[in-house]
């Protein structure tokens, strides 16, 4: 009923548009920081690499291949949504004063808990045996992960990441840019848990409220020992569900204190050498 009402080339046009500006986004977040920490200042920001050698470059291809194929289908969905929403079939409002900023800066914290919660518990669902071996191993193939990681799922686990943007916009009213915010949020927070350099300062994950906030340290363990560390943006439920990782503040502390050896110890800036001309 509703594609009567649409020719196909408008239909292409949009899923065209979607998937060109979602990609430009996934590359311009993890390009950027990229080719800072990997290529332009990798020497020097080589003290802050969480695990002290580089991926293959056939990993990294990897990563972004099956970026690609899950920004593909994040594409068809969110198309897929803007015409349901250009039909009233949602409950995306374009209005600002169809309700008041109260309830916008509300809906942005809505979004970001409510899919906090979603991420942990879908994430843990996919930690199940025949899930893991069958659909989420592909994430788990990056064991030292880039920035270009961020995307990299099997399509079946790309289709759950992005089933919380129908489910928001079914349930709560929600505007355009409460949704933009969201996605600059969660790409960033993705790119970061995928960086595989720890830029937060020491104590971060004991500090009173920094400690509530993930590292990039906290998913960069979750690649390398799998069975710990869930979470997406927040530590609320890995610490209530007793999944953080034993030693997740004792790491956390050691890469710090080891970026710290490495900045003025000139016998370890020998080690730091060849292992960057070793890559
Ligand atoms: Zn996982
Ligand atoms: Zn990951």
């Amino acid at each position: 009923m509703i594609l009567d009402t649409l020719t196909w080339q408008e239909v292409a046009i949009r899923f065209l548009t979607t998937f060109i500006l979602i990609s430009l986004r996934y590359i311009f977040f993890a390009g950027v920081l990229y080719l800072i920490f990997y290529i332009w200042r990798k020497r020097e920001f080589f003290r802050f690499k969480i695990q002290q050698k580089f991926p293959e470059n056939k990993n990294i291809i990897r990563e972004i291949s099956y970026s690609f194929l899950s920004l593909f289908l994040f594409a068809l969905v969110g198309s897929s949504l803007f015409i349901l929403r250009k039909h009233g079939y949602t409950k995306m409002y374009l209005q600002f004063s169809e309700h008041s900023v109260a309830y916008f800066i509300f809906s942005v914290f809505a979004f970001i808990v409510i899919h906090d919660t979603y991420f942990y518990w879908t994430h843990r669902l996919m930690h199940r045996k025949e899930l893991y071996k069958y659909v989420h191993k592909v994430h788990h193939l990056s064991t030292n992960p880039t920035p270009w990681a961020a995307f990299a799922f099997h399509p079946l686990e790309a289709v759950v990441e992005v089933g919380i943007v129908p489910l928001m916009m079914f349930l709560i009213p929600i505007h355009p840019y409460a949704l933009l915010i969201w996605v600059l949020y969660q790409t960033g927070m993705n790119v970061i848990g995928h960086l595989g350099f720890e830029m937060f300062p020491a104590g971060f994950t004991s500090g009173k409220i920094s400690k509530w906030h993930n590292t990039s340290v906290h998913h960069n363990m979750h690649h390398k020992l799998v069975r710990c560390n869930y979470g997406l943006y927040y530590n609320f439920w890995d610490r209530i569900m007793g999944t953080n990782h034993a030693q997740y503040d004792q790491e956390f502390e050691m890469v710090k204190t080891r970026a710290r050896k490495l900045k003025d110890s000139s016998f370890e800036e020998m080690e730091v050498s060849e292992i960057l001309h070793s890559t």
